[in-house]
């Protein structure tokens, strides 16, 4: 696990982005909008900036942005690569 993921204290807790009255584990945030999600009807989704077959419930979108395992392989590459990436992004449209 990359310890460069910019969320606070993996034992902080959390506050749900569907519901305020859950509270939950930073670490533990992924797998809780798993499950979360479900009972939500999905009625907004943002397309990832770092990989566009990832459609992302809105309310979701900032811990995506966080967790996103497309986000640290561009990271990487981001200094030479991102004018690649951006092509790409274009071209991959389905
Ligand atoms: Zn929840
Ligand atoms: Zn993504």
């Amino acid at each position: 696990m990359s310890s460069s993921i910019p969320i606070a204290d993996p034992d902080d807790y959390e506050i749900c982005p569907y519901d305020p009255v859950h509270r939950v584990q930073s670490r533990r945030m992924v797998y809780h909008l798993e499950k979360c999600r479900k009972n939500f009807p999905m009625k907004k989704t943002r397309i990832c900036p770092f990989n566009n077959k990832h459609r992302i419930p809105e309310p979701e979108f900032r811990y995506h942005m966080v967790l996103c395992p497309d986000k640290a392989i561009l990271d990487q590459d981001l200094k030479h690569e991102r004018m690649v990436y951006e092509h790409k992004s274009y071209t991959r449209i389905n």
